[in-house]
């Protein structure tokens, strides 16, 4: 677990743009050959188009070039919604770090927060 992953993710998580829940979220990914990004959910009056954290961070490392497999992990200063495990699963993360419901800061695998999903 890196702490220093996770304190990035909670120093950027005071940039995102969530006026209507007040929630925010940051999330930092480290590549495997160490380069860092940065994300924060970003909200909309149209609801439904708010954007998570997690796909934030993922597709600015995708538009550097990295595919799944090449992102080592990710920190998240929340617990990661169903939509998101499912985003960490497709690219490989071998661990993610986020504040849990109890306010514990945990490490898991992407197959302990979604068991048995599908692939294709
Ligand atoms: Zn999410």
């Amino acid at each position: 677990m890196s702490n220093e992953l996770y304190e990035r993710a909670v120093a950027v998580a005071e940039k995102a743009y969530a006026p209507y829940s007040n929630h925010l979220v940051g999330a930092a990914v480290r590549a495997r050959d160490g380069r860092v990004f940065e994300g924060v959910n970003v909200e909309n009056a149209a609801y439904p188009l708010g954007i998570c954290a997690e796909p934030a961070v993922i597709s600015q490392a995708v538009a550097a070039g990295y595919k799944p497999g090449d992102l080592e992990e990710i920190a998240i200063t929340a617990s990661p919604c169903g939509g998101c495990r499912q985003w960490i699963y497709e690219f490989r993360f071998d661990r993610v770090t986020f504040k849990n419901a109890e306010g514990e800061v945990v490490t898991r695998t992407p197959a302990e927060l979604l068991p048995e999903t599908f692939e294709l």
